[in-house]
C-alpha cells in the first residue's frame, strides 16, 4: 500500500498525479492513521519509517524507533527471525505472508504479517514493506468453529443412527456416514443437494416430504416416533425418529433435521415376546377350558352317583345298606369338592374369577360359616365359635359366597388339623374413614400348628406342610392356594402365625364399603339361602329339561320327593313345544341337550311371551361351573341357576326363592 506505485502519468516525483485517485499527501496521512502497523526498512534492516499505530505498539515515539533495527527491540532469538525472513523476501523478490505470535505486548497477541519488498521507480529493492494486525479474536474465533466442526463431524461419522439436515425444499444439507452408506453413497457429501426421490419409490419419499412439510408447518417437534423404512438396497428396518424443525438465529425455520435409530433388533424381541406371551395366553385358556370340561364330564356320572346315593340314604333301607349308601354320598361329596377346588383354582389362576360384591348382612355371613362347619367339628368334639367386634357394621358390600368360601376353608383347615380344643373365628374392627371400614379375620386353632419353615410354602399350591399328613387328614394341598388368592382378590394379604403343638392364626385385613341395612336385599344375599323344611310349601308342576337317562331319574325322583309333579321333555325342541300345550308353573333346563340347548329353548320361550304378560319361571341346571355360565343364563332370560349334581336342599331353596319372587311380582 505504501510502497512506491507507480502510475503511467507519473513522470516524476514532483508532480501531481493527474488521474483520479489517492494524492500523495494525503497517502502519508493515510497510512499514518491505519489501524494496523506499517512499517519500512533499509537493506540493513533499519526502521525507515513507522506509523502511528506501531508506534502506539511499541509504546515510543516514531522518532526513537527509526533507525533501529529488530535487534534493538526484539529478543535475539525472534530479531533473527524477523531477520531471515526480511532476507528472503528481499532476496525472492517475492511477497511472504503469514500468523505468528507477537511478543511485543503483555498478552502475547496472534498478528498476521505481510512483508512485500519496496522498490524504487527503478524496480530495485531498497528495502522493506512491513505490515501487520491483530487476528487474536479471529483466530480464536476460527479455532472454535473448529472444536464445533470435529464435534459434530464425529457425531457425523461414528454415529451408527441416521443423522440429516434438510432445507427448507427437504434437499439434504448433510448426512451422517452411516445415513450415507444406507442410501447407497461411499462419501456423505454426495448426498448434498439430493432429495429422498432421488434414493426412495415415490410413495416413500412422498410421504417423507408431507411429513417434513407438516413439520415446517406446525413447528411441533416429533419425537421418537416408529416408523418403518424401506431402504433403497431393499432392505427394510424399523426405526425410532425424531425431526425437529431448523431453526436460524432469528428463530426462522429454515429446514428441518432429525436422527433416526435402527430398532428392528428391538422390535423383533418385542414382537417376538408379544406372539410367546399370546401363545402362553392360549395355552393358559386351553388348559383352563380342558379342566372346565373334564370337570363337566366327571361332574354329570358324579350328579348321579350323588343324586342316587342320597335318594337311597333317604329311601328307608336297613341301617347297614343306609350307612353304605351314605358312605357313597360322602366319597362322591369329598371327591366333588376337590373336582371344584381344581376348576376354582384353575379359573383364579387363569384370572378369571371375578368378585360379585353385593348388600349384605356381614354376621350372616360369619354365623352362615359357623353353621356350615359346626357338624365337622361337633364330630371331633372341638368347640367352634365366632366372635364378632361389637364396633363392626353388620352391614357392608361384600362378595359373600367368596367370604364365606375363604372363611369355610380356614375353619375346615383348623377343625382338620386341631385333635381338642377349640377354633375360633374372629372379626375385629381396625378403622373406619367415611363409608370404607377395614375388618380383620382370624382364624385361630389349638391344633398342630405349622413348622416355621414350612409357613411360607403352605399358601403354594399343592405344598403341604408334611406330606405324611395327606394320609391323616387328606386333603391336595390347594385349599390355602385358592383362599390366600381370594384374599388378595379381595384386596388383602393372608398371614399365618402358628407354633407347633400349640396352634395356629391365619389371619387377614379386608376394606369394605359400609351398607344401608334398606340396601340389602333377601335376594343378593346367599347367606340367607336356608331352610330345614323339606317339603315345598306348594306342589307345583314342573317340566324338566333333561337328556341324560339317569339325570332325568335323579331330578325327577327329587322333585317328587318335595311333592312336585314332573313331565320330561328330552331336549329343548321338546321343552318349547310342551310349554306351549301344556301349563306348566316352572321349567327346571339343562344346559346342554341334543338338538336345541337350554339357551336356545329359553330364548325362544322368552320370544313368544314377548308383548304378554306372562313370565314362565326357568331355572338352569348345568354340569359346567363356570362363572360366564351363570351370565349366560341370566342374559338368555333364565330367572335362576343350579349348578349339578342337584342337591335336594339347593333345589328346594332355590325353588322356593323363585316362587315366591314370583308371587310377589303377580301381586304387585
Ligand atoms: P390341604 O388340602 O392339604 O389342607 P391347604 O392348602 O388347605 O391344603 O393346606 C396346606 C397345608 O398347610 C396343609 O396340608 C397343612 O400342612 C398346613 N395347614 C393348613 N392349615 C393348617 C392349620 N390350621 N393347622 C396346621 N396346619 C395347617
Amino acid at each position: 500500500m505504501v510502497h512506491d506505485m507507480k502510475s503511467p502519468n507519473q513522470s516524476n516525483e514532483s508532480q501531481v498525479p493527474l488521474q483520479p485517485g489517492f494524492p500523495e499527501w494525503l497517502r502519508v496521512s493515510f497510512v499514518e492513521e491505519l489501524p494496523l502497523c506499517v512499517i519500512l526498512k533499509d537493506l540493513d534492516g533499519k526502521f525507515t519509517y513507522v506509523n502511528k499505530q506501531t508506534a502506539r505498539l511499541f509504546g515510543l515515539p516514531a522518532e526513537a524507533i527509526v533507525g533501529k533495527t529488530d535487534f534493538d527491540l526484539y529478543p535475539n532469538e525472534l530479531a533473527q527471525k524477523y531477520w531471515d525472513d526480511d532476507r528472503m523476501v528481499i532476496q525472492s523478490g517475492q511477497a511472504i505472508e503469514q500468523i505468528e505470535k507477537n511478543v511485543t505486548v503483555p498478552a502475547s497477541r496472534i498478528v498476521k504479517v505481510r512483508k512485500t519488498p519496496l522498490r524504487c521507480r527503478d524496480g530495485k529493492i531498497i528495502g522493506i514493506e512491513v505490515l501487520f494486525w491483530d487476528v487474536t479474536a479471529h483466530q480464536e474465533a476460527e479455532a472454535n468453529l473448529e472444536q464445533e466442526r470435529f464435534l459434530l463431524q464425529s457425531l457425523l461419522n461414528h454415529l451408527p443412527d441416521f443423522i440429516y439436515f434438510k432445507d427448507l425444499e427437504s434437499r439434504f444439507l448433510r448426512v451422517s456416514r452411516a445415513h450415507a452408506s444406507r442410501l447407497g453413497l461411499s462419501n456423505p457429501a454426495d448426498a448434498i443437494g439430493s432429495k429422498d426421490s432421488d434414493y426412495f419409490t415415490k410413495p416413500y419419499a412422498d410421504a417423507a416430504r408431507m411429513d417434513e412439510l407438516q413439520l415446517i408447518r406446525s413447528g411441533q417437534n416429533v419425537l421418537g416416533r416408529e416408523e418403518h423404512a424401506c431402504w433403497p438396497d431393499g432392505s427394510e428396518t424399523w426405526v425410532a425418529t425424531s425431526k425437529l424443525p431448523l431453526r436460524d438465529e432469528g428463530g426462522k425455520t429454515v429446514g428441518t433435521f432429525g436422527i433416526s435409530r435402527d430398532i428392528s433388533e428391538l422390535k423383533a424381541a418385542a414382537e417376538a415376546l408379544e406372539r410367546a406371551k399370546q401363545v402362553a395366553e392360549a395355552a393358559s385358556r386351553a388348559k383352563s377350558e380342558f379342566v372346565a370340561n373334564l370337570s363337566h364330564e366327571i361332574r354329570t356320572p358324579m350328579n348321579a352317583i350323588i343324586g342316587m346315593a342320597e335318594l337311597l340314604a333317604n329311601s328307608g333301607l336297613d341301617e347297614q345298606r343306609t350307612e353304605q349308601a351314605r358312605t357313597i354320598l360322602e366319597s362322591g361329596e369329598c371327591l366333588l369338592r376337590l373336582l371344584n377346588d381344581i376348576l376354582d383354582f384353575s379359573r383364579i389362576e387363569s384370572g378369571r374369577v371375578e368378585l360379585d360384591p353385593v348388600p349384605g348382612d356381614l354376621s350372616n355371613c360369619v354365623q352362615g360359616a359357623i353353621r356350615l362347619m359346626k357338624v365337622q367339628a361337633n364330630e371331633k368334639s372341638i368347640k367352634l365359635e365366632a366372635r364378632v367386634n361389637l364396633a363392626t357394621p353388620d352391614f357392608v358390600v361384600a362378595d359373600f359366597v367368596r367370604l364365606r368360601q375363604i372363611l369355610v376353608n380356614l375353619i375346615g383347615n383348623a377343625i382338620k388339623f386341631t385333635a381338642q380344643g377349640g377354633v375360633t373365628l374372629s372379626v375385629d374392627h381396625v378403622s373406619r374413614i367415611n363409608q370404607m371400614v377395614t375388618l380383620q379375620f382370624a382364624v385361630s386353632d389349638t391344633g398342630i400348628g405349622i413348622p416355621n419353615d414350612k409357613l411360607d410354602v403352605i399358601f403354594e399350591e399343592f405344598e403341604q406342610a408334611d406330606k405324611s399328613t395327606t394320609r391323616r387328614f387328606g386333603g391336595t394341598g390347594l385349599g390355602l392356594a385358592i383362599t390366600s388368592r381370594l384374599v388378595k382378590l379381595m384386596g388383602g394379604q393372608i398371614k399365618v402365625k402358628s407354633q407347633t403343638g400349640l396352634g395356629s392364626t391365619f389371619s387377614f385385613s379386608l376394606t369394605f364399603p359400609v351398607a344401608d341395612e334398606t340396601e340389602t336385599s333377601e335376594f343378593g344375599d346367599p347367606n340367607k339361602a336356608s331352610s330345614s323344611s323339606q317339603t315345598s310349601s306348594e306342589p307345583l308342576r314342573i317340566l324338566l329339561a333333561e337328556d341324560g337317562e339317569t339325570n332325568q331319574m335323579v331330578a325327577t325322583i327329587l322333585l317328587e320327593g318335595l311333592g312336585h309333579q314332573v313331565k320330561i321333555a328330552h331336549n329343548g325342541c321338546e321343552a318349547v313345544q310342551l310349554s306351549d300345550t301344556e301349563s306348566f308353573d316352572l321349567i327346571l333346563m339343562d344346559l346342554e341337550m341334543p338338538e336345541m340347548d337350554g339357551i336356545q329353548a329359553t330364548r325362544q320361550i322368552r320370544n313368544r311371551e314377548y308383548g304378554t304378560n306372562r313370565h314362565m319361571p326357568i331355572i338352569a341346571m348345568t354340569a359346567h361351573a363356570m362363572e360366564s355360565d351363570e351370565q349366560r343364563c341370566l342374559e338368555a332370560g333364565m330367572d335362576a341357576y343350579i349348578a349339578k349334581p342337584i342337591r335336594q336342599n339347593n333345589v328346594f331353596v332355590t325353588i322356593e326363592n323363585l316362587m315366591k319372587k314370583v308371587k310377589s311380582r303377580s301381586s304387585l
